[in-house]
């Protein structure tokens, strides 16, 4: 048998950024991949002749530190300079167009309220100051609350309480009533416009079983902002897979290897030690650390197994909230240019476009994941990559109350056709082939417990030291030499590769 120092369960982006750490400390690293091919939810894959798409996360970029550190660019990461423009489209085709260049997006905003259009700068300094303290406080290791903390944790919280003093008693005060405030709420300190409001509350519902009325929506508002840097995501040239590819080629030249099409069964657990793993195939491999890079329910239920667990800690798992409601569809289209001339009458390609134009809209599409159903007018986040049109739908609960997802897939690829359709004039004629991507697909083909993008949601009980679980917030798991490091754990959620990063941290 092969002796490891590592296992890696999962090579999506945070497996592989601790890999290729551990790897360049010179680590004997295995990664071990399910699918077959690596990168999990950061992967851009083909469904057909010219019909190569981002199929989950589309756009975004790992944090720079981690780039820098792992020297990407040289395995071909290249992350474009400018950033998108964020288009909510109106129905009567007056729509606001958030530039990346503050002064046309005070121009656009002026046409909806000049007290608005006054505000956005201010707005985007506040906004700068929010996502420094949001990356302050993902690379920070959270202590293991009510347990108590270590002295090292104690400095590293009390770094991150510094790092929010320092912003000034006032910005200081908005962050912390942000956190647990509506994005309604949130926005509604800066803007008086539905349009305005609604676009940028947008992003504190993209990705969470949650409305724009819900309690921490905020927080999601500041987590999501932070993540992209801004309203749109800043892309990697070539697609998110080249994200990934990236990573698994550092891996890969630090001597640390990687397998993919190898599904982890169970992990090998003696007496509260884990010892190896077992796989799908029957082969076991074993090391003196394991980390998983799957979800926490996964890695404690399937592979770790409740009897191996203490009873407590298996009920607190148990409730981890998971409630994936995104779906993804995908639209082949023999005419972009034409498509989105037919919208914007301007054609500014590339750009991110919300269907989101009022507050009460957004909060009315979630109405439909807490009765467990398909949203009739949803909201939508719209991405181009080539002649691809691809849509990110909100919401379409991961449990239907009638029928199930073998037959519901083509009832949101036809919501979300003719919710565009609205806006986008020419699309119906034009597409030629579609890839509709459902909650029930991201669990079957995408490894994700009820289709959670994030590994469970990210809301103000499961958030930072109650992340996964409260108790266990530091990567540590009461079985020794097991760790966590997706985005289930603190720093997760986006694809900074924080949560990679922090747990090799732990692990020294
Ligand atoms: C449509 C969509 C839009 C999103 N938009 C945003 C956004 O705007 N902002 C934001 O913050 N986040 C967003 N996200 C979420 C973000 O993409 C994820 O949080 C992130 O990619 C998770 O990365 P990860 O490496 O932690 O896990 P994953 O990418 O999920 O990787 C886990 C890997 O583990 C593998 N695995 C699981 N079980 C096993 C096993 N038993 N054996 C071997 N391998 C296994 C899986 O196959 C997978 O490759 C979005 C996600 C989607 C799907």
């Amino acid at each position: 048998m092969n002796i490891y120092d590592t296992i890696i369960i999962g090579a999506g982006h945070n497996g592989l950024v601790a890999a290729a750490y551990l790897a360049k400390q010179g680590k004997k690293v295995l990664v071990l991949e399910r699918r077959d091919i690596v990168g999990g939810q950061v992967v851009t894959e083909s469904f057909g002749d010219g019909f190569t798409v981002d199929s989950l996360h589309a756009g975004g970029t790992l944090r720079p530190d981690i780039i820098k550190d792992l020297n990407l660019a040289s395995f071909g990461l290249v992350v474009d300079s400018v950033r998108k423009p964020f288009i909510s489209l109106q129905p009567d085709s007056n729509h606001l167009v958030l530039d990346a260049n503050p002064a046309k997006a005070v121009e656009s905003i002026k046409r909806f309220s000049e007290k608005d259009a006054a505000n956005w700068i201010p707005f985007l300094n506040f906004m700068d100051k929010v996502t420094r303290f949001i990356h302050a406080a993902n690379e920070t290791i959270m202590p293991r609350l009510p347990k108590g903390f270590n002295f090292s944790e104690g400095v590293d919280l009390a770094k991150m309480g510094i790092n929010l003093r320092m912003m000034g008693g006032a910005d200081m005060m908005k962050i912390i009533r942000g956190i647990p405030m509506t994005a309604d709420e949130f926005v509604d300190e800066w803007f008086e416009s539905d349009v305005v409001k609604a676009a940028i509350a947008s992003l504190g519902i993209h990705g969470f079983t949650l409305g724009v009325f819900g309690a921490g929506t905020g927080y999601t508002l500041m987590h999501n902002w932070a993540n992209r840097g801004g309203l749109s995501n800043v892309s990697a040239q070539g697609g998110v897979g080249k994200i990934t590819e990236a990573l698994a080629s550092a891996v890969k030249s630090f001597s640390g290897e990687i397998r993919t099409g190898a599904e982890v069964k169970r992990i090998l657990v003696d007496t509260f030690t884990c010892k190896g793993v077992v796989l799908t195939n029957g082969e076991e491999i074993s090391a003196k650390n394991i980390i998983s890079a799957a979800d926490p329910k996964h890695t404690f239920l399937n592979l770790v197994g409740a009897v191996n667990l203490p009873p407590e800690l298996v009920w607190n798992v148990q409730s981890i909230k998971m409630r994936g409601s995104v779906a993804k569809v995908h639209l082949l289209v023999d005419n972009i240019d034409a498509v989105v001339a037919g919208a914007t009458h301007a054609s500014p390609l590339p750009a991110t476009f919300v269907i989101a134009p009022s507050i009460k809209y957004l909060e009315q599409a979630y109405d439909a994941a807490k009765y467990h159903s398909i949203s009739e007018k949803p909201y939508l986040e719209v991405t181009t990559s080539g002649n691809v049109v691809s849509v990110h739908f909100q919401f379409a609960a991961y449990k239907l109350k009638d029928g199930d997802w073998k037959t519901e897939g083509a009832k949101v690829e036809k919501v979300a056709i003719e919710t565009l359709a609205e806006y986008f004039p020419n699309l119906k004629s034009s597409i030629v082939n579609t890839k509709t991507i459902t909650p029930l697909d991201m669990e079957q083909t995408y490894g994700l417990t009820e289709g959670d993008l994030n590994h469970g949601q990210i809301m103000l009980d499961q958030f930072m030291f109650m992340r996964p679980i409260p108790g266990w917030s530091n990567h540590k798991t009461p079985i020794d030499n097991l760790y966590l490091c997706g985005s289930g754990v603190h720093g997760g959620g986006g694809i900074s590769g924080a949560s990679g990063w922090n747990v090799v941290k732990v692990l020294k």
